[in-house]
């Protein structure tokens, strides 16, 4: 159905005095307004259109009414949908109908009909404009707003362009995603080359301590699959969540990197192996033999050896070409750092080192994965869980950035859009695609400009 809109502008200028920046700058300020203006006619002409087929069934074919129309049956307790599309206009409803756009706020009068089957007074353009009866915002609007948290400039957003939306009503946009559907996706772990995952301390409503745990892979490129983010939830359920994601049934030869958190222990043993990070653990026995009373100084030397002992460097590159000498090499080192690590233990014991002992005896026995895979299979998996921490921060400067109370849902819902924004952005953009329901239905051209 092709319509035209016809719009006038008057415009007074200072011959002589005017230059361009001012005619631009000018022109700026019309924008939005003008959008809005646009719009507005728009959805009237739509109105009228919709209210014209509803109403004159002596004309329209009932194909003409397809997609339109719909609406309850009117006190029907089980909230059926009527079969009726013949309708009585009835003039338009007293209150304007406001809604939020990315061009400011446009409040429009909305016709409202009968239905000549039920009597149900509606309004057609609502429920053909896929708005329900108390959305007052456009999709555009939410995915702007949303774009503008994780890039925490939303407060530029607002104090700039006069868009109507408090800082609760951010919080609710958040909270009310449906970010969770793209975390149901099965991942495909064939191109993983590590899996980890860890948590940090998130402050959340009047101050208390919240923790955001997050499990990720790394593919064998070197970028970040996210597989989930959780806030205050058991390792045992985020294990359930994400072992549903990768429908993984056989064991892969891949590690799992973990920085010693209980309960990480044995997580994914399925499918990984598990890797203590191998910067994390001489900091761990650090933390240990202080309980067990030695300084700084006296700690050192044993940290440094751990260091030397898991330092153990693989040749990048083709692995097929290596000769086997060098990987003869390899595993030489590896034994003997095993057996430096075992005489460590027998030290630390016998000095009474209890909890020195301990912690480098849970450590050791997952200390070299890495290094048994290299060498099974030539991958060069990572050892660390530094991506995972850089991911942190990133996450936690913007949650830091909108201070207010965050609840467990807002902080799970922000932090899987910033991972998707950022490292599948394909998967950001058709996930928005969808949510806008873009199928070209609408088009509009400028036709022509003239004085
Ligand atoms: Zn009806």
């Amino acid at each position: 159905m092709e319509q035209q809109i016809h719009i006038t502008v008057r415009y007074n200028l200072a011959t002589g005095d005017v230059n361009l920046n001012e005619i631009v700058f000018e022109l700026k300020q019309l924008r939005d307004s003008l959008m809005l203006r646009i719009l507005e006619q728009i959805l009237k002409d739509y109105d009228d259109l919709i209210a014209e087929r509803l109403s004159r069934t002596d004309i329209y074919p009932s194909k003409k009414r397809r997609g339109l129309g719909r609406h309850l049956r009117r006190e029907d307790s089980q909230r059926r949908f009527c079969r009726g599309r013949k309708v009585r206009k009835r003039g338009y409803r007293r209150q304007l109908r406001k809604i939020s756009t990315i061009f400011g706020d446009l409040q429009i009068p909305i016709r409202e009909v009968e239905c000549l089957k039920c009597g149900a007074r509606y309004c057609p353009l609502l429920g053909a404009l896929r708005i329900d009866a108390y959305a007052h915002k456009e999709m555009n609007f939410e995915h702007q707003v949303i774009e503008a948290v994780i890039d925490t400039n939303y407060r530029r957003l607002i104090d700039g362009r006069s868009i109507d939306i408090s800082l609760g009503g951010i919080h609710n946009l958040v909270v009310g995603s449906d970010i969770d559907k793209l975390y149901q996706e099965s991942v495909d772990l064939e191109q993983i080359s590590g899996l980890m995952a860890d948590g940090t301390g998130v402050k959340q409503h009047k101050g208390r301590k919240g923790e955001l745990r997050i499990a990720m892979g790394i593919t064998r490129a070197g970028h970040v699959e996210p597989l989930g983010c959780f806030t205050n939830t058991d390792w045992s359920e985020i294990e359930q969540v994400v072992k549903e994601r990768i429908k993984q049934a056989k064991a892969l030869n891949i590690p799992f990197i973990y920085d010693g958190e209980p309960g990480l222990d044995d997580f994914l043993a399925d499918v990984a192996e598990s890797q203590r990070c191998t910067w994390h653990g001489p900091r761990g026995l650090y933390h240990a033999l202080w309980q067990d009373g030695l300084k700084k100084k006296d700690s050192e030397p044993q940290t440094d050896t751990l260091k030397q002992l898991i330092g153990i460097e693989l040749a990048e590159g083709d692995y097929e070409i290596l000769k086997e000498e060098d990987k003869q090499q390899v595993k030489d080192r590896c034994d003997a750092s095993k057996r430096e690590i075992q005489e460590m233990i027998k030290t630390f014991e016998d000095k009474g080192y209890r909890h020195g002992a301990a912690y480098l005896k849970n450590l050791s026995a997952r200390l070299f994965t890495h290094i048994e895979i290299w060498l099974k299979t030539g991958v060069i998996a990572p050892k660390t869980i530094s991506r995972l921490e850089r991911v942190f921060r990133e996450i936690g400067r913007r949650l830091k950035k909108i201070a207010w109370g965050w609840s467990d849902k807002a902080v799970t819902n922000l932090s899987k859009m910033i991972m998707i924004k950022q490292y599948s952005p394909e998967k950001w953009e058709q996930y928005w695609k969808e949510k806008l329901g873009i199928k070209g239905y609408f088009h509009i051209q400028l036709m022509e400009v003239t004085s």
